[in-house]
């Protein structure tokens, strides 16, 4: 993209609105509107990464064998009377009558939907084990909506669904989802720690929330200070495969991890003190399994192989998509503005062309741009009538963790400049040898 042509409307002063450093550089970089309290327009570049991230979860769920749909936004309150959940729910549900006055609802969370379509068309064990998932927006009327996308009203997130024959099958299928979930934000680049949630209806250990630790987190959390450098890495991961699932859980839950909610200080107390870390984190998704709560309250039967029918057993599973956007610029910053991790970057890097209108300057930018292009990379080519020091200031600021910096002076010597946003450090090289590199550096990315 060249940006001459682009919709970057980036801001020079600080919003006033904003309270945390990711809020105002979504703002100051023109990733995002406010339209109404909690509620946004992502402008091209926000969408972008909201674009990327999905796109990670997808293929995450999918290597775990997940199955993605898509229901929709609006959903009928008749569902929501069957679980009674309409009642329950409160002052968060967006309730809505369309014109022959029936009630509807703006989908705060879709275990009524799924279920209702998994009664529909399963009937025995043998289509068992199923996982199904969508990313779709949900609105929850938050009493306070804040921190731009990080606690909106209207908000995307991944939220998926297993159906299994008994709790066994049902508990990997949990097993799945952490660790289809660590690999996930490993690839944003992003450490969120499984911490053990509040235990949900049936009791026991059945949920864990996954954290980003950030001291702008609203999560007061209690952690190991061992639990951060665990990683998956790109270990291969056999879904199928319980006890290796089962034993990768096991590492990354061992240790002592956990919120306000579930915290033990005679626990805690036990590990060394220099390890006992207290923090706060972003809540960036959940894993439950709840059994046959919506299953028996919604008639989501199956047969056995022994012809009995049992309600089906499940869990859900969430991914907070846009809430990620601030997670990751809150891991990733520095006073000049975002820095993005590669596995999300909205383009893969910047060119600036130090004096446009030079008929050497501009043939190399264009060369490196369509050379970048060529490879099937993505760059920003900041090719407009502006000042270096504006220029850089624009690119320090949207963050993107490589640039190309193409002036005369270098190109007399053959030579244009790479430099790490992350690092600050500049390498002189050739354009070529730039294309290369960048080329190197995102092939783990692609
Ligand atoms: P919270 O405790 O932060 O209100 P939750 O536990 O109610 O979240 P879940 O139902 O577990 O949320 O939803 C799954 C994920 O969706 C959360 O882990 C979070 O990342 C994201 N999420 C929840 N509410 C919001 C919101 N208002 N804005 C943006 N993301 C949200
Ligand atoms: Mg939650």
């Amino acid at each position: 993209m060249r940006l001459s042509r682009y919709f970057l409307p980036v801001l020079k002063e600080n919003p006033a609105e904003a309270q945390i450093v990711s809020h105002r550089l979504m703002l100051r970089a023109g990733m995002i509107k406010q339209q109404a309290a909690g509620i946004y327009s992502w402008l091209p570049m926000g969408y972008k990464v909201l674009k990327r991230i999905e796109q990670i979860v997808h293929e995450e769920q999918i290597r775990a064998g997940h199955i993605p749909l898509l229901m929709p936004t609006l959903q009928p309150a008749d569902l929501w009377r069957e679980s009674g959940r309409y009642d329950d729910y409160g002052q968060e549900m967006l309730r809505i009558k369309d014109r022959h006055d029936r009630d509807m609802l703006y989908g705060p969370t879709n275990e009524e939907m799924i279920t209702d379509i998994f009664r529909a068309h399963v009937e025995s064990y043998k289509s068992l084990p199923l996982t199904l998932y969508h990313i779709q927006w949900k609105f929850r009327d938050e009493i306070r909506p804040r921190f731009g996308v990080m606690r909106g009203r209207e908000f995307l997130m991944k939220d998926g669904y297993n159906f299994d024959l008994t709790r066994e099958d049902a508990l990997h299928a949990y097993n799945r989802h952490m660790v289809s979930y660590l690999r996930t934000y490993e690839r944003m680049g992003l450490t969120a720690i499984p911490m053990r949630a509040a235990s949900g209806p049936i009791g026991g250990d059945n949920t864990h929330e996954f954290l980003v630790l950030a001291d702008t987190g609203e999560s007061e959390v209690f952690y190991d200070a061992q639990v951060p450098a665990l990683k998956l890495g790109d270990r291969a991961v056999d879904f199928d495969n319980r006890d290796e699932v089962a034993a990768i859980c096991e590492e990354f839950t061992t240790l002592y991890a956990r919120t306000d909610e579930t915290h033990d200080e005679a626990v805690f107390n036990q590990i060394p003190e220099e390890r006992r870390c207290v923090g706060r984190g972003i809540e960036v998704g959940q894993i439950f399994y709840f059994g046959t709560k919506y299953s028996e309250a919604m008639g989501a039967t199956v047969t056995t192989p022994d012809g009995k029918r049992v309600p089906v057993e499940m869990g859900s599973h969430g991914i907070g998509v846009s809430r990620l956007l601030g997670a990751i610029i809150e891991a990733s910053h520095d006073d000049k503005g975002i820095i993005w991790p590669e596995g999300v970057t909205p383009f893969h890097c910047g060119i600036v062309n130090l004096k446009q209108g030079d008929a050497g300057t501009d043939a190399a930018g264009d060369g490196l741009y369509k050379a970048l292009t060529a490879a099937g990379l993505d760059p920003l080519y900041d090719d407009r009538e502006e000042r270096a020091g504006a220029k850089f200031a624009t690119m320090d600021l949207i963050g993107l963790p490589w640039r190309i910096t193409v002036g005369p002076r270098g190109l007399g010597n053959g030579v244009v400049e790479l430099t790490s946003r992350r690092t600050g450090e500049s390498e002189e090289m050739s354009p070529e040898a730039a294309v290369a590199r960048i080329v190197e550096i995102y092939a783990p990315h692609r």
